[in-house]
């Protein structure tokens, strides 16, 4: 009997590393409230992600809520429907109504040739999505939002340490959010950032994720309570140490992929985009006239004992809770690939052995 082989396997240190590092937290019993472990993290990950300014959340979604509710947004924002649910819930949350984008047939980010057409005076911002650790086309949507007085809000969930001619993707737009969840290329167990520019921005950020608190007796501003807690911070502390190594043996894996998948008929693998420093987040595969379906390939590899998933099925337009209001064929190159994907298994402790058994068991 094979082992199982699940899509994903979090990343983690050395059980005594992270007794190490928490070690300390029994001396000082400051568990959570910006402490010590979560001012070292801050400072290692703005550095790591090169960016200017960095506010820590205890997951990516509330770090996104926030991100929206800093700016007060109102009306409609522009985003894409083949993201997983955080992104349009995010927006929904705040009172805000999401207006659903084509995307690009090749590396599944928005299509920014279809923005303009879709900007209305209700429309606020634009939240695009770097999917799978590509990235979105940063200089034309900086010149749309420009042009109409827009925000825009980057859900770079699955951008981790990814550069852009040797920039942290961190640096675009008005906010970037970083989900530091388990499955993610770094975690912090469940954790996210929001990057940014504007200095100025720090302050708003840090009340929103703490009850608006500025000082003992000070409450300035309506917030909610999103802190990222010490143990989380120990976590990423431990995690940060090894990521490097990490991408790299991703990468290792995703080649092989590569040589056992190329040039196959019917199977689209994802390209490199060029000038850009790839994390090697995610391994989705799109099957295209192959000689089985995705959903086929799907159930054969589960009778393997081997977990894929069809990862962004079913379009957000089709989810139970927004289909009412949206038409998925309104975004027809994101429903076509939404029924052809099927995201891979992908984690840094993946034998090449299993990489090469997967493969066959695609392509017998
Ligand atoms: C993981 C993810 C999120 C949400 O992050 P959490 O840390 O799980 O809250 C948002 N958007 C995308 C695209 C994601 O993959």
């Amino acid at each position: 009997m094979k082992s199982t082989i699940q899509v994903t396997k979090s990343s983690m240190p050395d059980f005594e590393e992270y007794i190490e590092e928490i070690k300390d937290l029994w001396d000082s019993h400051w568990l959570t409230n910006m402490g010590e472990k979560h001012k070292k993290i801050e400072t290692s990950l703005t550095k790591y992600l090169d960016v200017s300014n960095i506010v820590l959340f205890t997951n990516g979604h509330l770090a996104l809520e926030s991100a929206i509710a800093a700016f007060n947004l109102t009306g409609e924002v522009i985003t894409t429907p083949f993201t997983f649910a955080s992104t349009t819930h995010a927006i929904v949350r705040n009172g805000v109504e999401p207006v659903f984008c084509d995307i690009n047939t090749e590396d599944y980010t928005i299509n920014v040739n279809k923005i303009e057409n879709l900007i209305t005076e209700r429309t606020s911002a634009i939240v695009p999505v770097h999917v799978y650790g590509n990235i979105c086309d940063v200089d034309k949507i900086d010149k749309i939002a420009k042009k109409y007085n827009l925000k825009v809000i980057y859900d770079a969930a699955h951008t981790f340490g990814v550069k852009v001619n040797g920039i942290g993707i961190g640096n675009f737009g008005n906010i970037s959010m970083f989900s530091f969840h388990a499955t993610k290329v770094f975690n912090t167990i469940e954790g996210g950032a929001l990057t940014f520019k504007d200095k100025r921005l720090k302050k708003k950020l840090d009340n929103l994720k703490n009850f608006g608190i500025t000082g003992p007796e000070s409450i300035k501003s309506v917030g909610g309570n999103a802190k990222m807690n010490e143990f989380q911070a120990a976590m990423g502390i431990c995690n940060l140490r090894h990521i490097d190594e990490e991408i790299e043996k991703r990468k290792k894996i995703v080649d092989r992929y590569f040589k056992n998948l190329s040039d196959i008929k019917g199977v689209k693998l994802l390209k490199a985009q060029t000038g850009i420093k790839q994390n090697y987040a995610y391994f989705p595969v799109v099957f295209d006239g192959f000689k089985k379906t995705r959903d086929n390939v799907f159930e054969e590899l589960m009778k393997n004992n081997i977990f894929t998933r069809k990862y962004f099925y079913p379009l957000i337009s089709d989810y139970e809770c927004y289909k009412h209001r949206y038409n998925s064929n309104d975004t027809p190159i994101a429903k076509y690939i939404a029924n052809r994907v099927l995201t891979l298994p992908l984690y840094a402790d993946l034998e090449l052995e299993d990489v090469d058994r997967i493969c066959k068991i695609i392509l017998k």
